[in-house]
C-alpha cells in the first residue's frame, strides 16, 4: 500500500497566497453602488473594512506575502494533512486514487479559520479593537472567535435566533473564545429593532444578522466587520489549501489531478482548492473541476449569472454572480453552510467561462455517502462536506466502470461533531429530500435590480 497520509513540515508552508484575478480568462465586472449604479470604489468600503483587505480585494498581484506573525498562527494546525482514502476506494472497488485534504483538523474543526486569523491579523495591524460578525450555525462565528481570541480582539456575533436556540455547542465555543454571543435579531441594532418591533417572535435569518453585523460595524469607530467566504480576499487567505495540496501531490508521485471536487456555499473552499490549479487547465491540462450544492440551494446549476446584492437587506454593493435573488429563503435543510443565495463572483465567472462545472444533490443520497465515509476512513464529515464526497463516490464509480486510473481530490472541508442532530434525522429515516421548484427560483428572481 501507499503512504495513507501525505504531511509537509512547517518549513514547507506556502509563503504566499494566490491571487488568481491576474489569470482570469477576463477580469471580474466591477461591483456596482445599487444608489448611483456606479462601480464603487476603495473608499465606499472603508467603513466596515480594513485597508489592507480592502487593497486584496481588488489587488490584480498574483502573489501576496503572508506576513510572519500569520504564519506562526497557521502553524498550529497547518500544513493540514493530505490522505490517500485507500479504505474508501477499496470499499468502492475502484481503480482512482482518491485523496482528501483534511481542513477539518482546524481548532474549530473547519477550512474557516484560514481567511478568520488573516482578517484579525490585518485588523489588529490597523488599529482596530473589536469585529462583528454574523454567523448561522456558528462555523464562521466559531472561527472568527478563536482567530479573534488569538490576536487580543474583541468579537461580536450575531447568530440567527433559531440556531442560537436550537444549536448551543458552537455557542459555547465561541463564549470560550473570549465572544459576545447575541440572538438575532437584538434590541441593539436598528435593523433589530425594526424586525422586532414587526415580529418579536421571529427566528431571524442570515440576512437579518448581517444587517445588525454591519450597522455595528458602521457606527462604531474601533469597530469593523468580517464575512467568511464569497469575498476576493476570503478566496485568496483559502488558496493556501490548494497551494500545499499541490506540493502534497508531488510527494505522492502524482503529476495533476484528473477531478478536483469541493462543495459551494459562498465558494471559498471550494476555490481555496482549485483555484490553485486553474492555470494549468487554462493553458490546456486535462482536468475537471466539479463544484458541488444542494438540489435545495442550487445557485450555480439553476440561478442566472447577473448583478444582485449579497445580503437580503439590500445594504452590500451589487456583485455579478449566480443567484437565486437576495429574497430567496432556502428551505431548512441540514447543510447550513450551503445556504447562501449567491455564490464568490470569482467561482461564478468560472462557471460562466465552463473553467468550473457545477452539479447538485440531495440530502438522503449526501448523507449515505456521509456514513460510507465514517465507515471507510473514520472522520463524521460536516453535512456541507458530505456534498463533495457524494460526488466523489459518483466520479469513483465511474473510474471502476469504465477501468480508468483518475486520480481524484477533494477539500474535506469540516467534521460534522457539531452536526450530530442531522445525522440523527437521517439515521432515523427522517430527513426529507428536497429540490427547489422552478417556480419559486422565477419568483425570487422578480426582484432582482436591473443593471445595463
Ligand atoms: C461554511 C462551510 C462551508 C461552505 O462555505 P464555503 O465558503 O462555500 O466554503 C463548507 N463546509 C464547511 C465545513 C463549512 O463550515
Amino acid at each position: 500500500m501507499d503512504d495513507t497520509k501525505i504531511l509537509l513540515s512547517e518549513k514547507e508552508l506556502p509563503q504566499k497566497w494566490y491571487n488568481i484575478q491576474p489569470d482570469l480568462p477576463e477580469p471580474l465586472a466591477p461591483p456596482i453602488n445599487p444608489q448611483t449604479k456606479q462601480p464603487i470604489g476603495p473608499q465606499d468600503l472603508a467603513p466596515i473594512f480594513p485597508m489592507e483587505l480592502i487593497k486584496q480585494e481588488v489587488s490584480q498581484e498574483r502573489w501576496i506575502e503572508i506576513p510572519d506573525e500569520l504564519k506562526n498562527v497557521y502553524k498550529l494546525w497547518r500544513p493540514s494533512p493530505l490522505v490517500r482514502a485507500h479504505r474508501l476506494e477499496k470499499f468502492l472497488k475502484t481503480p482512482a486514487r482518491i485523496y482528501y485534504k483534511n481542513e477539518s483538523v482546524s481548532p474549530p474543526g473547519s477550512h474557516k479559520p484560514n481567511t478568520a486569523v488573516a482578517q484579525a491579523y490585518y485588523n489588529k495591524k490597523e488599529g482596530v479593537k473589536r469585529l462583528s460578525t454574523e454567523t448561522g450555525a456558528g462555523q464562521w462565528g466559531s472561527a472568527l472567535s478563536f482567530a479573534c481570541n488569538l490576536f487580543g480582539l474583541k468579537c461580536t456575533v450575531y447568530m440567527v435566533k433559531v440556531s442560537y436556540e436550537q444549536k448551543p455547542y458552537r455557542k459555547i465555543m465561541m463564549k470560550t473564545w473570549g465572544s459576545e454571543v447575541f440572538a438575532s435579531p437584538t434590541n441593539l441594532t436598528n435593523s433589530g429593532k425594526a424586525v422586532l418591533s414587526k415580529d418579536p417572535d421571529t427566528p431571524g435569518s442570515l440576512g437579518i444578522a448581517i444587517s445588525e453585523a454591519v450597522e455595528d460595524a458602521a457606527t462604531h469607530d474601533d469597530t469593523k466587520y468580517s464575512l467568511g467566504s464569497v469575498l476576493n480576499h476570503v478566496v485568496l487567505h483559502q488558496s493556501i489549501v490548494g497551494l500545499e495540496t499541490q506540493k502534497q501531490l508531488k510527494i505522492a508521485g502524482e503529476k495533476n489531478p484528473d477531478i478536483l471536487i469541493g462543495c459551494v456555499g459562498g465558494g471559498s473552499n471550494f476555490a481555496g482548492l482549485a483555484f490553485p490549479f486553474i492555470p494549468e487547465k487554462l493553458k490546456g491540462k486535462d482536468m475537471r473541476i466539479i463544484a458541488v450544492e444542494p438540489t435545495s440551494c442550487p445557485t450555480l446549476t439553476k440561478g442566472p449569472f447577473r448583478y444582485d446584492f449579497g445580503d437580503t437587506a439590500e445594504l452590500t454593493p451589487l456583485v455579478m454572480m449566480y443567484t437565486l435573488g437576495h429574497s430567496f429563503v432556502p428551505p431548512p435543510i441540514h447543510s447550513g453552510g450551503l445556504r447562501y443565495h449567491g455564490c464568490a463572483p470569482l467561482v461564478s465567472l468560472l462557471v460562466n467561462k465552463k473553467v468550473i462545472e457545477a452539479v447538485a444533490y440531495t440530502q438522503n443520497p449526501v448523507f449515505e455517502s456521509a456514513i460510507i465515509f465514517a465507515k471507510t476512513e473514520g472522520i463524521l464529515p460536516a453535512p456541507e462536506t458530505a456534498h463533495a464526497i457524494k460526488c466523489v463516490i459518483d466520479e469513483a464509480i465511474k473510474c471502476r466502470e469504465k477501468k480508468e486510473e483518475k486520480c481524484i481530490v477533494m477539500n474535506f472541508s469540516g467534521h460534522g461533531h457539531f452536526d450530530l442532530s442531522a445525522y440523527d434525522s437521517y439515521l432515523s429515516g427522517k430527513l426529507k429530500d428536497y429540490e427547489l421548484p422552478d417556480k419559486k427560483i422565477s419568483e425570487a428572481l422578480k426582484e432582482l435590480p436591473e443593471i445595463k
